[in-house]
Formats: C-alpha cells, sequence, structure tokens
C-alpha cells in the first residue's frame, strides 16, 4: 500500500490522518505529504490501519500516539493522566510572571505543569502532588524525559504537604459538573481527573479553602476553571481572605484561570 492509498483508506480528517501515518511509519509528516507514491511496510501499514480504525472509534490523538506537547515539552501520556490542553499553558504564563522560589502542583497528572515550570525555573523547588498512583507513574517517567527534578508526592490535594508552607501554589483541577453534557465527548479520559461534584466546584472549593494553609505571606494561589466558574472562583477565594483576587481570559476569550495573594 502506497502512502497515498493509506491516507484514502483511512477515512480520517487529513490532517489527522498524515500524523497518525508519520507517527506510524517513522516518516516525517513533510516526507508523508511530499513522497505519496512511496511504499509502505508491512509493518507501518498494519499499525497505520489499527491507528486509524482507533482514532474512527473516538480515541484521541495523543492516546494513540503516546505523547502530547505542552509549554514547548513532549509529555508522555496514557489513559490514567488528562491530554495536557493549550489553555492550560496561561497558568504557566502567569506562573512565570511571579516571583517565587518553591511551588506546588496539585493533581499533577501527567506533569505538564510542574514540569514545564522547573524548566523554566530550575532554581525553584518544585513539588508535584498526585492521587493517582498510575497517573504519578507517568508523571515520573516525563520527568526522567525531561531530567528535570520535580519532587512528587502521592496524595490527595493538600495531604501530603503537612504543615509545609510554598510562595506558589497551582492547580488544574477536575471542574466539570456531573451531569454536564461535554463530559460525553470525554469518555476516554480519567473522570476523576474531570469530574468535580453537581456543580464542577467541589474541588475548587477545597483548593482555596486549604489555601491559606500553605502559602507564605504574599504567596501566590492560581486555578484553573471552566466556563462561567470565574465569578464563583473569585467569590470563594475573597471570602477565604486573597487579596487582589482577579482573572484572566485564554487565548479564546474565556475566563480560565482565577488567582490570588495571602
Ligand atoms: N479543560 C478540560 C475540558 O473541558 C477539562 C479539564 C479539567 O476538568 N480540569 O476538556
Amino acid at each position: 500500500m502506497t502512502i497515498a492509498e493509506a491516507l484514502g483508506a483511512a477515512d480520517l480528517e487529513a490532517r489527522e490522518a498524515r500524523l497518525l501515518l508519520a507517527e506510524a511509519s517513522g516518516f516525517s509528516q513533510a516526507s508523508v505529504i511530499a513522497f505519496p507514491e512511496r511504499t509502505l511496510s508491512r509493518e507501518a501499514e498494519e499499525r497505520f490501519l489499527s491507528f486509524a480504525a482507533r482514532r474512527r472509534r473516538g480515541e484521541p490523538v495523543a492516546y494513540i500516539v503516546g505523547h502530547k506537547e505542552f509549554y514547548g515539552l513532549e509529555l508522555a501520556v496514557t489513559p490514567a493522566v488528562l491530554i495536557p490542553r493549550p489553555e492550560t499553558e496561561l497558568l504557566v504564563e502567569l506562573s512565570l510572571q511571579a516571583e517565587f522560589s518553591s511551588a506546588v502542583d496539585l493533581g499533577t497528572g501527567s506533569g505538564a505543569l510542574a514540569l514545564a515550570l522547573k524548566r523554566h525555573r530550575p532554581g525553584a523547588r518544585v513539588v508535584a502532588v498526585e492521587a493517582s498512583a498510575a497517573a504519578l507513574a507517568v508523571a515520573r517517567r516525563n520527568a526522567v524525559k525531561h531530567g528535570l527534578e520535580v519532587e512528587f508526592r502521592h496524595g490527595r490535594w493538600f495531604e501530603p504537604l503537612a504543615a509545609e508552607r510554598v510562595d506558589l501554589l497551582i492547580s488544574n483541577p477536575p471542574y466539570i459538573a456531573l451531569g454536564d453534557p461535554h463530559l460525553a465527548g470525554l469518555g476516554h479520559e480519567p473522570a476523576q481527573a474531570l469530574e468535580a461534584g453537581p456543580d464542577g466546584l467541589e474541588h475548587l472549593r477545597r483548593l482555596v479553602a486549604g489555601a491559606a494553609r500553605h502559602l507564605n505571606p504574599g504567596g501566590r494561589l492560581l486555578l484553573e476553571h471552566g466556563l462561567g466558574q470565574d465569578a464563583e472562583v473569585r467569590g470563594l477565594m475573597q471570602v477565604a481572605g486573597l487579596r487582589g483576587v482577579r482573572t484572566w481570559p485564554d487565548l479564546a476569550g474565556i475566563p480560565r484561570v482565577t488567582g490570588g495573594k495571602a
């Protein structure tokens, strides 16, 4: 089977088909485009057709190929972790605007936020907390892959921090309300990384409530949230006594990150 025949047989959007073919064959995407008449090896053809079938059944490309780029880092991903989203890069950008010598990423998943922070602030101590042992294994693998010394801790939210205080607390917690139709489209990703009680605020509430006990004076809390949750999250932070509470929009203009200072 030639490249052109394989792409035609895939029955997928052209860009995705090329990406999967490049992964399956080891050819670059540029050569997939430039040499449509090239014949695929038997193994590459079989691998590609199986990738394409998985994609047609709705499996995300990142799980099929096993990696996803986040803030310039190529991260391994498995179905044990949420696939890092481009809008979450805003949380990294805002974090890097602040001065900090210690930071904690709560619910690190693939390690995306913690590893991006460590890459850009190598002198800072960065801790990553994760409740899922399977996710933590993926995050550790990513740290090794990029040679980044993040401290990993297994546990729920603040539990593994004991009485420790830091300069920066960040999290992209689960924030989708049970029953939100959006969840149906995310069935391949871990529910525990997405679902957040009847109003979607269960984990955001817990994170805001615990932040003051774990921030140094002047330290910052930055939390990602969903569309329409910004006013409630600002309210929670104000009630918790944080100062300078405000929200920033993502590149799509959706209020996406809310933060405040201890
Ligand atoms: N932003 C993700 C989505 O809506 C959800 C991530 C999360 O709940 N933290 O697809």
